[in-house]
């Protein structure tokens, strides 16, 4: 990165903090629901279980997008060759391949230096061994920290093409705004749906999942806990907060978590690793892998049956936002 771009870079971090809300807080709901809805929520709820009593609550009742004041958390290795940085509402992966470092995400422009950096330092990685940054989607508190490695250490940068195009026109800001200005990474890698991105010993399966953007890209890919290899997924494009996404917009939501659920269970998918982790929280997570001794289970490892349970909470919370629309 040129000195001019860093400190554009860290002007454009002091003065749009507001960037990192890329899902604002919906308003409350303005009437009580229906007995429908109340049924659909119900039913969510029974879904759910113990497992996903918390995700169920989040999506069918309350909604929140992530904040900048989102506590940050510990940076941790969570499995044999993957680690978390970031905060409680918007995380990172970086994965040790054979081939150097893969990040899944990058945070916003304003966590570059104040999370994601001193993340890898305190994990004892090193930045310049990043050779490529997979994003969720094309908004700014997934994309902000990638130029850094782009720039200063020629990183790949892969995104979907629709929105690579949604980067380089990002819609109005609310009320008819002008977008505001984004430290965005220049173009390079599509991701497409179904060809897989191998980097080293690292093989991500891309699954399209249009809806919270027009390229959202759910990834499916192997970890090592303890020497076994095992099969995880992030859902790249959650919808937080249903207020902004248009009818549309849902509707395709709703199509894309079924592809997905289909994808994973296929692969046999048994870890949840999302990147806005405010549904099923990093933090209790951590502690227990802080605490966890040989032969204790991996507290990111669900099992298939619970990842499937996972996304139709997902899927049956999107479906009360739908009846909550169309009631009158
Ligand atoms: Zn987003």
């Amino acid at each position: 990165m040129s000195l001019q771009r860093l400190a554009q870079t860290f002007v454009l971090s002091l003065a749009i903090p507001a960037l990192v809300h890329a899902q604002a807080p919906a308003a409350a709901p303005a009437k009580p629901d229906s007995p429908q809805v109340q049924a659909l929520v119900e039913k969510a709820k029974k879904s759910a279980g113990s497992q996903w009593a918390e995700e169920a609550h989040f999506f069918c009742e309350a909604p929140r997008g992530n904040s900048a004041t989102d506590p940050e958390i510990a940076p941790t290795k969570i499995f044999d060759n993957v680690y978390v940085i970031g905060n409680a509402g918007t995380i990172v992966y970086v994965v040790q391949t054979s081939n150097g470092l893969v990040m899944l995400d990058s945070l916003g422009t304003a966590q570059l230096e104040t999370q994601l950096l001193p993340g890898f330092k305190k994990l004892g990685l090193e930045p310049a061994n990043v050779r490529a940054v997979i994003m969720g989607h094309g908004h700014a508190d997934h994309f902000g920290g990638s130029p850094y490695f782009q720039d200063k250490f020629g990183a790949r940068i892969y995104i979907s093409e629709a929105d690579w195009n949604l980067m380089d026109n990002p819609p109005p800001g609310r009320g008819g705004q002008p977008p505001a200005p984004q430290v965005r990474p220049k173009r390079d890698q599509v991701v497409t749906d179904g060809q897989a991105i191998v980097i080293g010993d690292f093989r991500v399966m891309p699954v399209a999942i249009p809806g919270h953007t027009p390229g959202s890209m759910g990834y499916i890919f192997p970890v090592k806990d303890n020497g076994r290899t095992r099969m995880a997924a992030m859902y790249g494009g959650t919808i937080l907060t249903p207020g902004p996404i248009s009818d549309e917009g849902l509707a395709t939501y709703l199509k894309s978590v079924a592809r997905f659920k289909d994808a994973t269970s296929k692969a046999k998918v048994e870890i949840v690793m999302q990147n806005h982790p405010l549904m099923d929280p990093v933090q209790p997570k951590l502690e227990k892998m802080q605490s966890r001794k040989s032969g204790d289970p991996n507290p990111w490892v669900v099992g298939e049956s619970n990842y499937q349970k996972f996304l139709d909470v997902m899927y049956q919370c999107t479906e009360v936002n739908i009846a909550r629309r169309s009631r009158q």
